[in-house]
C-alpha cells in the first residue's frame, strides 16, 4: 500500500458508543474545520473531551489515522438532515466512513491532500463503492450548516469535482479498478480567480455566492466567471469592507466561508410566516421570491412584488408535493414544504 494506515482508536464514551454500524455504504468528505489541528490534535480532543461528534478517520501531512473502527457508529453527520436517507436510505452515521481532512497551520497541504485522495480510493475499493455516487461532502448533506470539505479544498484551488477526478484517477492507478472518466486528470486552479475563469471551481463559488444570496439571475452558476459575477463578487467585497477587486482570492474565499457558515441558507433565506398573494408586495414578498430562485423554481426576478411570475413559481413549487394545494397562495403549508427543500438542498 502506498501509504499506512493508522489504527489508534479512542476509548468508548460519548464519540465512540462502541456500537456497530449497519454495513458501510458510502463516505461522508470532511475537513476539520480548525486549521492547523493535526490528526493526533483531533485524537486526543475526542478521546479526552468525548463530544457526541467524531468521524472515524483524521487525515494531516504525516497520519492517516482511524480513531474508530470503521465497522463502528461514528457521529459525524446530524441525524436530522435527511439528504442522507433520501440518497443513501440510511444515516449517514449508521451506514457512512467519515474522513476529516486536516489542514492550515503548519499542515503540508499537498501531503495532506494527497494521503486523503488515497484514503478515498482505498475505501471505495475496499468496499465496492461507486466514486461518482458513494462519496458526498459533508456540506451537500448539511448545506445550512457545514461548508467543508470545500473550504479547505478551495483554499488551496480545488473544487469539489477536481477532487473526486483525483480520487478516480487514484482508484485506477493504485487499485487497478477503472472509472468512466479516470483518465481525467484534476488540477488545481491558480488563485485568485477573475474574469476569463471557468470551470467547477467557478461553478462553486458561484453556488456559493448564491447560497450568501448574492443571486445570479442571468446566467446562474453556469461555471463561467463573467461579468455577472464578477459583479456579485464586488458587491460581496464591497458589503464585507474587502479590497473590491472583483477576484476572487484566498481573503474573500475565508469572507465568503465565515458568511455560509454564520448564516448558512437557514438565514440568508428567511421565510415569512402568514399568508401571501398575488398584489402582496414589499421585503417578506422578496424573501420568498430568493427562496423560489434558491430551490430553482424562478419567479423571474426579485422586486418584491408578488405578480403572476412569482405566483406561477409557487404553483410549480407546490405541485411537486401532493400534500399541497396549487393555488400559487404561500400559507404555512407551503412555508413548510419551502423550508425543507432549503435546508436540504445540495
Ligand atoms: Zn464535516
Amino acid at each position: 500500500m502506498k501509504y499506512d494506515i493508522t489504527r489508534d482508536y479512542i476509548e468508548i464514551g460519548n464519540s465512540r458508543p462502541g456500537q456497530s454500524n449497519d454495513g458501510i455504504s458510502f463516505i461522508v468528505s470532511h475537513d476539520t474545520g480548525n486549521p492547523g489541528s493535526t490528526a493526533y490534535a483531533n485524537r486526543n480532543y475526542f478521546n479526552n473531551t468525548q463530544p457526541f461528534a467524531s468521524a472515524h478517520t483524521f487525515i494531516d501531512d504525516q497520519y492517516i489515522l482511524e480513531i474508530i473502527p470503521l465497522d463502528e457508529i461514528a457521529y459525524h453527520v446530524r441525524t436530522e438532515v435527511t439528504g442522507d436517507n433520501r440518497r443513501f436510505g440510511n444515516n449517514a452515521n449508521e451506514a457512512a466512513i467519515g474522513v476529516e481532512l486536516a489542514y492550515g497551520g503548519n499542515i503540508n497541504f499537498e501531503e495532506a491532500y494527497e494521503r486523503y485522495v488515497w484514503y478515498h480510493a482505498y475505501l471505495v475499493n475496499r468496499y465496492n463503492l461507486d466514486p461518482d455516487s458513494d462519496i458526498i461532502a459533508h456540506s451537500t448533506l448539511d448545506p445550512s450548516r457545514r461548508t467543508d470539505p470545500q473550504n479547505a479544498l478551495h483554499r488551496n484551488g480545488l473544487s469539489w469535482d477536481t477532487f473526486l477526478r483525483d480520487v478516480k484517477n487514484e482508484l485506477r492507478s493504485e487499485f487497478g479498478v477503472e472509472t468512466d472518466d479516470s483518465d481525467v486528470l484534476g488540477e488545481a486552479i491558480a488563485l485568485p480567480i477573475g474574469i476569463g475563469d471557468e470551470g467547477p471551481f467557478v461553478e462553486e463559488i458561484q453556488q456559493d455566492l448564491i447560497r450568501t444570496g448574492y443571486s445570479l439571475p442571468l446566467f446562474g452558476a453556469d461555471g463561467i466567471y463573467g461579468e455577472e459575477t464578477e459583479n456579485a463578487i464586488m458587491r460581496f467585497q464591497r458589503r464585507y469592507d474587502l479590497k473590491v477587486d472583483g477576484l476572487v482570492g484566498p481573503v474573500t474565499l475565508d469572507k465568503l466561508n465565515e458568511v455560509l457558515n454564520e448564516g448558512g441558507t437557514l438565514d440568508s433565506f428567511p421565510l415569512p410566516s402568514g399568508i401571501f398573494q398575488q398584489g402582496d408586495e414589499g421585503e417578506e414578498v422578496k424573501q420568498i421570491q430568493r427562496a423560489l430562485q434558491q430551490v430553482n423554481f424562478n419567479p423571474q426576478g426579485i422586486d418584491g412584488i408578488y405578480g403572476p411570475n412569482t405566483e406561477d413559481a409557487v404553483r410549480r413549487f407546490q405541485s411537486m408535493y401532493a400534500a399541497l394545494v396549487n393555488d400559487g397562495i404561500y400559507g404555512p403549508e407551503t412555508r413548510r414544504f419551502l423550508r425543507m427543500e432549503l435546508d436540504d438542498r445540495n
